[in-house]
């Protein structure tokens, strides 16, 4: 039986609503074979990339070669042209689409690691067609798979094929086999019970280019007067083009460079740069091992988490809930066991300071030279 179809029996403590791991079809919400969410047999075998031809499909190839030589003049003329409020206007779609993309496409209705009343769920609909990277439908059916097979010929954006496969290469050439017939079998009904994300994806090609390009081109000029130059370049081609490769960037950089704190079986990686750009996606190894996790990472508000503190705003709100993260007890478990040793402390009191890290620190309590030798606390450093 093909895992996907793999009857689960939810935990007694789940409600009913919370949507059994079965119906989405996602490897590791119902998968797992270990309390700490991993495997108890040896998956690296199965990362594998075939040595098929690729088929390349000229069209695109020409139309991202396209869009990257216009969003590099784009990038020239923020600095020799544009207008100040464009390159503001610019940044604002960047992070309105960016969290369309990663906190709604991915967290909520990729993962389902959260809840949304219908108010976040319009806004992030809009915002996620601002970023035009294909319907929500279409984006969470290949994210799911990405989960599902990860690094195998089901994978769309297979990292064993190499990393400019990962990043951009998978869109310039005809889909594995694997992917159609695997994708076939995953389970979208949670996504087509969605009338918002049923609309979009129907109107799709109405909505995305009056909101991808055509607003975001006539609202400089008509607002304060921008050049259509301008306006199309920069506020529109520049800033499409760095979010795309930025998204990308989840799948090629953070699949490659970085620590693995919590599973060295994975290529995910723990990227900082690519979770400055992304706001907290690049945190990619904690993010397929708990893909569940609302928060992308362990890190919560304090560095780089940009989704996270929107999705907690909307909580204050009320119109997010049921917030999913995994306890520090299992993260624990599940690093020590399978990471490689480099699940950093953030800081005082984390929950992996040991008893000895504990006891051999100081802490200056006296503001004088003279006194600081006696103000220490009772744990002493000692390196002789
Ligand atoms: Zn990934
Ligand atoms: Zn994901």
């Amino acid at each position: 039986m093909a895992p996907y179809s793999r009857s689960i029996e939810a935990p007694d403590n789940w409600k009913s609503d919370d949507a059994p791991s079965e119906q989405t079809g996602v490897l590791f919400d119902c998968d797992v074979e270990t309390i700490d969410g991993g495997r108890l047999i040896d998956t690296c075998n199965l990362k594998r990339a075939d040595d098929r031809k690729l088929v390349w499909v000229w069209r695109n190839i020409i139309l991202f070669a396209m869009v990257h030589l216009a969003a590099l003049y784009g990038g020239y003329l923020i600095f020799a042209k544009a207008k100040f409020y464009t390159t503001i206007f610019a940044a604002v779609l960047y992070s309105c689409g960016m969290l369309g993309v990663t906190v709604g496409a991915h967290r909520l209705w990729s993962h389902r690691s959260y809840k949304a009343k219908w108010p976040m769920r319009l806004i992030l609909t809009i915002f996620n067609t601002i970023a035009f990277q294909d319907s929500i439908y279409h984006w969470v059916r290949d994210h799911r798979m990405h989960h599902k097979y990860s690094e195998t010929d089901a994978d769309p954006h297979n990292t064993s094929r190499g990393f400019f496969y990962s990043h951009i290469g998978w869109l310039l050439c005809k889909k594995h086999p694997e992917v159609t017939l695997k994708g076939k079998g995953l389970n979208m009904s949670d996504l087509r019970k969605d009338p918002l994300v049923m609309f979009q994806h129907k109107h799709y090609y109405t909505l995305m280019p009056l909101s991808c390009f055509i607003l975001p081109t006539v609202l400089p000029m008509l607002c304060w007067n921008e050049s259509l130059e301008c306006s199309l370049f920069v506020a529109t081609l520049f800033r499409w083009c760095l979010q795309l490769n930025m998204t990308w960037l989840v799948n090629s950089a953070a699949h490659k460079y970085g620590g693995r704190p919590y599973d060295t079986t994975m290529n995910p990686s723990q990227n900082a740069y690519v979770s400055v750009m992304t706001f907290g996606e690049g945190w990619h190894n904690f993010h397929h091992v708990f893909p569940w996790d609302y928060r992308t990472s362990e890190l919560g508000n304090f560095t780089m988490g940009l989704g996270t503190i929107f999705i907690d705003f909307c909580g204050t709100l009320g119109w997010a809930y049921d917030r999913k993260s995994v306890t520090p007890d299992m993260i624990q478990k599940r690093s020590k066991r399978t990471g490689d040793g480099s699940h950093a402390l953030w800081g005082w009191g984390d929950k992996d300071m040991t008893p000895e890290e504990r006891k051999y620190v100081i802490v200056h309590k006296r503001r004088t030279k003279r006194r600081l030798s006696t103000g220490v606390s009772a744990a002493h450093f000692v390196n002789n």
